[in-house]
């Protein structure tokens, strides 16, 4: 099932090139009472809400799929996990060249650990990109992102796979710098999640994917998920050892050599086999 949240809040399901409108499954949800759970509910129900997904399908609304407006498919997600240097070439090009890796010493994600971006920074592929820091390096990179569906911790690799609820095409943008992760990857538009999340039992080996991102026309990323330092399963066990996953948690797997600046203005398209594309503008403007 490829499932997407569009044009302010509905839900779709997407299908031979169509937007389903199924915004009346969701009223399936349980009623919520403060506090509401700091997880998402959407995803938190995904498996109980499909046969009412279905239903809706039957009648409801359809649109193209190039002509909706994509929110990120995950509307609430309690955690935005990054994965920093996890492809070799990448960790390659981040020690040769000063202005990605600002003087650390690049190691291994194993070292490192991994990072969290804000959940201010989610927008979906319909939305604009808006740099900052006029004077400093804006990166883009593109991700396999995984949607945990289920509260989970210290899962093991061999059972982690149970835990996804679904995958999507992802941008990890990064201002370049000396601060930390956490800081420089979640300023406002810096997070891309879209244009769906496909549903785990469509995509069962997420360990061979091709994934690219061309600017301006011009290749700048071309790879693979096989080539992944932590595979998925492994990500999964890594951050599942130091964070309680819940439902709507979006792990970024970590992106493939090729990062390089994007300015105001650019044309960023992306896309991650199965998965779908996007095509975004870079806004115009620093913000
Ligand atoms: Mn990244």
């Amino acid at each position: 099932m490829k499932l997407c949240r569009f044009n302010g809040g509905r839900l779709g399901l997407v299908q031979a090139e169509q937007v389903i409108d199924v915004t009346t499954a969701l009223e399936a949800l349980p009623s919520q009472r403060y506090p509401y759970p700091s997880h998402d509910v959407f995803i938190a129900q995904l498996d109980a809400l499909r046969p009412g997904i279905e239903q809706a399908a039957l009648t409801g609304q359809k649109h193209a799929v190039t002509g909706v407006h994509y929110d990120p498919p995950v509307a609430n997600p309690g955690k935005i996990i990054g994965a920093p240097i996890n492809y070799k070439a990448h960790a390659q090009e981040s020690a040769e060249d000063k202005s990605i890796g600002h003087g650390r010493a690049i190691t291994s994600i194993g070292d490192w650990g991994m990072f969290l971006k804000a959940g201010t920074s989610l927008i979906g592929v319909s939305d604009e990109i808006v740099l900052r820091f006029p004077q400093r390096r804006n990166d883009h990179e593109v991700e396999l992102a995984v949607i945990i569906g289920k509260t989970c911790r210290q899962v093991k690799a061999s059972e982690a796979l149970a835990c996804v609820a679904g995958y999507s095409l992802s941008l990890d943008m990064t201002l370049r710098g000396p601060e930390f992760q956490c800081f420089r990857k979640s300023i406002d538009s810096y997070a891309v999640l879209g244009p769906w999340l496909v549903t785990a039992d469509e995509l069962t080996d997420p360990g061979q994917l091709d994934l690219w991102l061309h600017v301006n026309g011009q290749t700048r990323q071309n790879a693979n998920t096989r080539d992944l330092i932590f595979d998925v399963p492994r990500l999964i066990e890594f951050a599942s050892s130091f964070y309680t996953l819940q439902p709507g948690d979006v792990i970024m797997t970590g992106t493939p050599e090729g990062v390089g600046p994007v300015l105001p203005g650019d044309w960023i398209e992306a896309g991650v086999q199965g998965l779908g594309t996007l095509a975004m503008r870079v806004a115009p403007q620093y913000a």
